[in-house]
């Protein structure tokens, strides 16, 4: 996997405002919030994207995902907020690191936008039956 500045922040070669830290997962402010209190939780693993990350990272970042979400909404005052999880770059991901972005949800309308174009599902089993097969 190509470095990214988030291997840098891993190794403490730049400078980041730390939240939260343990032998797998740091959590971290981000440089250009969409809301006050945006803060990003990735894994020390290697990994661009989720689906290349090992269950154990998973686990690890799964495992204290909620407490670092309550600690951002009980210092910001925020009640509802996001969790958004970009890959690839079509898909708005910058950074080959995987990440998870805690995004408040404040009453001036900060945070995050989300363009949701639905549709009605058509091929619900057959999807469903490659899908689980694949797993
Ligand atoms: P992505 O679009 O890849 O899901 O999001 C990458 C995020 O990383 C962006 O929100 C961006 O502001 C943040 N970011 C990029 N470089 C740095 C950095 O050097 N330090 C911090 N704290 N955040 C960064």
């Amino acid at each position: 996997m190509a470095e990214t500045v988030f291997s840098k922040i891993l190794r403490d070669e730049l400078p980041c405002h730390r939240v939260y830290e343990d032998a797998h997962v740091l959590a971290f402010l981000d440089i250009n919030p969409i809301s006050r209190g945006h803060t990003l939780v990735i894994p020390r693993e290697p990994a661009e994207r989720l689906e290349e990350l090992s269950e154990e990272a998973a686990a690890a970042i799964g495992r204290v995902l909620p407490r670092i979400a309550r600690a951002v909404l009980a210092a910001t005052g925020a009640t509802d907020w996001n969790l958004l999880q970009n890959n690839g770059r079509p898909a708005h991901q910058d950074v080959f690191h995987v990440h998870f972005h805690i995004i408040p949800k404040h009453a001036d309308g900060s945070g995050l936008g989300v363009g949701w174009k639905s549709s009605k599902l058509q091929d619900g089993d057959t999807l469903a039956k490659e899908i689980a097969a694949k797993l």
